[in-house]
């Protein structure tokens, strides 16, 4: 079991000792919601690309010979709780992707398979929203696809399981509602790169963190979504989650 140093209050960063003046207030950190009322503070996102093979394919890649990758968000892009999200500009075709999300506890680097289930706190079920009309262009042009991928608001997370008994997370439906219509359904065994290979290689590129969010990848049936849509991310043994699309921001 991972060690917890426990719950503590949220604080400011400089307290009243501090002679620096900042030039403007810092952000807080955005956090997420732990089943007990626990806050988890947010660092980074880490998500798979391709770890299911049916979705694999209708991207148009082979699922047998490539080794898990990984691109980045920001914590910002989380959403917690059942939320309205805005319908990001600049896409005509913004996709849900409903992944299994793995939450860090404990820090490491080259963490091996075998003891990388250590460094996990907990699971929720997320959404890796998608400007699928941007990553197809930046794949056409070999480009990043961080306009595609780290939109605002496009990471809804659900309230964290800590690990424990009772949610195992190499097996259990994963599906994904629009409207009460299934468009996603499949199982966690299913992954290519179970939970444990997937902080073996990340921790292999970057030292994990507590705080840090690894979305895991998406089955298959991925697809569009419009303002005034709820999509509901559902895994077995986890809090469901709820978003529904908004018109596009206004500010
Ligand atoms: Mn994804």
């Amino acid at each position: 079991m991972i060690a917890r140093s426990g719950p503590c209050r949220v604080r400011p960063v400089l307290d009243g000792k501090a002679a620096l003046t900042l030039a403007f207030e810092p952000q807080p950190p955005v956090l997420a919601n732990v089943e007990g009322g626990l806050r988890f503070p947010v660092r980074r996102l880490f998500c798979v690309g391709r770890n299911y093979a049916d979705h694999a394919r209708e991207m148009g890649a082979d699922p047998d010979r490539e080794p898990p990758f990984f691109f980045t968000a920001w914590a910002e892009t989380v959403v917690t709780g059942d939320a309205t999200i805005a319908y990001p500009p600049m896409t005509g075709n913004y996709h849900y992707e409903a992944e299994l999300v793995v939450a860090i506890g404990k820090a490491g680097r080259n963490i091996p398979a075998h003891t990388a289930m250590d460094h996990v706190y907990g699971y929720a079920a997320g959404l890796d929203m998608t400007r699928r009309d941007l990553q197809a262009e930046a794949k056409a042009k070999g480009r990043p696809w961080d306009t595609a991928k780290n939109v605002e608001q496009s990471k809804p997370l659900g309230v964290i399981r800590p690990a424990g008994p009772g949610f195992d997370p190499a097996r259990g439906n994963i599906r994904l509602t629009v409207n009460k219509a299934v468009r996603q359904e499949a199982d966690l065994a299913d992954l290519i790169w179970p939970v444990a290979d997937v902080i073996a290689h990340l921790s292999g590129l970057y030292r994990i963190e507590p705080g840090d969010l690894i979305y895991t990848g998406t089955p298959a049936g991925v697809g569009a979504v419009n303002p005034g849509d709820v999509m509901t991310a559902s895994i077995d043994g986890l809090a469901p989650l709820s978003i529904t699309v908004g018109d596009p921001a206004k500010d």
